[in-house]
């Protein structure tokens, strides 16, 4: 397990600090599913604490993924950039959706959490993908199936 120690930026509020490093996010295929990771995830990203002891995080998250496209099923890894733009607030703060109580982060569970929370809903093998004819099922990114004339009769 990794934890970020942040007790340094809440000493010197507004000074920024930065962290990288690299995990295995823990996903059960379900949570991202029928997508499922293909290896580690990058992470590198800036922080800093404000006068009211909110962290703020702001950097990357990059892991490959082995996508299904939602409209033709293709099966295809690419990488996932995730844009970490977070903020941390003290647990008094109950509006807040993120809290701590000890001046640290499990860098595992919180960029685990991150992925499930950020991974896209809609994914596509390319952004015009064809997918598949409604009639024959022919994947028509690979050709006219030949329906066509049919459909607009
Ligand atoms: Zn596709
Ligand atoms: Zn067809």
């Amino acid at each position: 397990m990794q934890y970020l120690d942040f007790s340094e930026a809440l000493e010197n509020p507004d000074n920024e600090y930065e962290f990288s490093g690299r995990v295995s996010p823990e996903i059960k295929p379900s949570g991202i599913a029928p997508h499922k990771l293909a290896g580690d995830a990058d992470i590198s990203f800036k922080y800093f604490a404000d006068y009211d002891a909110n962290l703020h995080l702001n950097g990357y998250v990059r892991v490959p993924v082995v996508f299904v496209c939602d409209r033709c099923g293709a099966v295809f890894e690419k990488n996932l950039f995730l844009n970490l733009d977070e903020e941390i607030s003290p647990k008094i703060d109950e509006d807040s959706e993120l809290t701590y109580d000890l001046p640290r982060i499990e860098i595992d569970k919180f960029i685990t959490s991150f992925i499930l929370a950020s991974f896209p809903s809609k994914v596509l093998c390319r952004e015009d993908c064809k997918g598949l004819c409604p009639r024959c099922g022919a994947n028509l990114n690979d050709g006219d199936c030949g329906c066509k004339n049919e459909e607009t009769k």
